[in-house]
């Protein structure tokens, strides 16, 4: 009988296994993919580390997250500064002095605040929509280059048609700072996220290609308490209906030339082009491999955002009121369950950065073994 099983060996699962088992308790993992780590997932190909899942860098403002997390891997300086493409133009993001001086030659933050200020008068009243939101921030120049096409294909409607709450607000920065996280402490662990949570999960038992729901009946019984990081409507078997997510599909494909686009992100703010994103994933390592040598070849993904069906990977929880409201009664369900502990971004159903995620976990492990080991 192990004191706990927990499903799933993303950060969440990774980091109260390491607890539970820095307490003295007995802990087995089950992970229904063939591999360690969730959505942070690396593996390495041709020398490149590939995030399979999506770029993920780490950045947080919190040094309990971040002293607890660099226990488990050195972080490299990587620092986050996409570029924007729009038709062959490419911007500074965040919107900054870079960007301000591309799009209207201005040179001073006097000159670029006046020329905000100027646009922003378009929109009299309380915005309706995304559109008369965006442009009520930032003016019409920068909404219709780096905001519309971007905001259109991620969300597959006309920003017309969506609504202004989506966007609160719109970061401008009167300086030449492309740092886009603007994080006290941000990087990529240096040797991948997969080597990070083998860290973690050192010395713990992990039972790849298990489906916990499959086996549900024969794992209960080997635990006397579960932490389940799976989708919470899939626990209770979508009795009350479907979470919705949207979703990502990512195409790869490696390249025979050394680079492809100079940067770690671009992201194509024109509707035309049908990715949003294109990440060249040997960028977030400078561009070497670990003895320093330079990588003769490159590996891209094009991201596309589209439609989440039920059965397909998870990715962005839909935060609308049907959702809330819906997961609000399937954690009523799951408060009843005292045998299980539902965490992580599935779980909570809730958008999770990993530094969120890493403190959710802490803070759950604080009151179920009462300290940090
Ligand atoms: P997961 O990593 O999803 O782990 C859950 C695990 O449970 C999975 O391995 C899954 O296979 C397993 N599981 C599910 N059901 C079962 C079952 N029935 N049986 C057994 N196993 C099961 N955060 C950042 O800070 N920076 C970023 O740049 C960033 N980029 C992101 C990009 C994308 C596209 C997405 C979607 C997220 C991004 N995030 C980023 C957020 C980050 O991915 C999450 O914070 C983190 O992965 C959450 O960890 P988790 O353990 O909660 O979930």
């Amino acid at each position: 009988m192990y004191d706990y099983l927990v499903v799933g060996s993303g950060l969440y699962g990774a980091i109260f296994a390491h607890e539970a088992k820095a307490s003295g308790k007995s802990v087995l993992v089950v992970e229904k993919r063939p591999n360690i780590a969730g959505n942070v997932y690396t593996e390495k190909r041709e020398g490149i580390q590939v995030h399979r899942y999506g770029a993920h860098i780490f950045h947080t403002n919190n040094k309990k997250v971040w002293d607890y997390i660099t226990g488990f891997a050195e972080f490299n300086r990587f620092t986050n500064s996409p570029v924007a493409n729009y038709k062959g133009e490419l911007y500074s993001l965040p919107f900054n002095m870079y960007t301000f001086n591309k799009m209207w030659g201005v040179v001073t933050p006097e000159e670029a605040q006046a020329k905000i200020e100027e646009q922003r008068k378009e929109i009299i009243g309380e915005p309706k929509n995304l559109e008369e939101q965006a442009i009520s921030l930032v003016g019409r120049d920068i909404y219709e280059k780096l905001i519309k096409g971007y905001t259109e294909k991620q969300w597959g409607r006309d920003c017309k048609d969506l609504p202004a709450f989506i966007i609160k607000r719109l970061p401008v920065r009167l300086t030449f700072d492309n740092n886009y996280f603007n994080a006290l402490y941000q990087g990529i662990p240096m040797g991948g996220y997969t080597k990070m949570v083998e860290n973690l999960l050192e010395g713990i038992e992990v039972r790849l290609n298990t489906d916990y729901l499959e086996n549900k009946k024969e794992l209960d019984a080997l635990a006397k308490k579960v932490v389940y990081t799976g989708p919470i409507d899939a626990y209770f078997d979508y009795e009350l209906g479907y979470l919705e997510y949207r979703s990502v599909r990512f195409e790869t494909e490696t390249l025979d030339k050394p680079n492809f686009q100079g940067n770690a992100a671009v992201n194509y703010t024109d509707k035309e082009t049908p990715w949003t994103r294109i990440i060249e994933h040997k960028w977030f390592e400078f561009g070497k491999d670990e003895n320093g040598e330079e990588l003769p070849k490159t590996i891209i993904s094009r991201e596309y955002s589209s439609e989440w069906k039920p059965g397909e990977e998870p990715y962005y929880p839909v935060n609308n009121e049907k959702n809330v409201a819906l997961y609000a009664r399937y954690k009523e369900m799951a408060e009843k369950e005292n045998k299980v502990i539902f965490g992580g971004r599935l779980g909570e159903y809730k958008y999770y950065d990993m530094d969120q995620v890493i403190l959710a976990a802490l803070e759950r492990c604080e009151k179920e073994f009462n300290q940090i080991k």
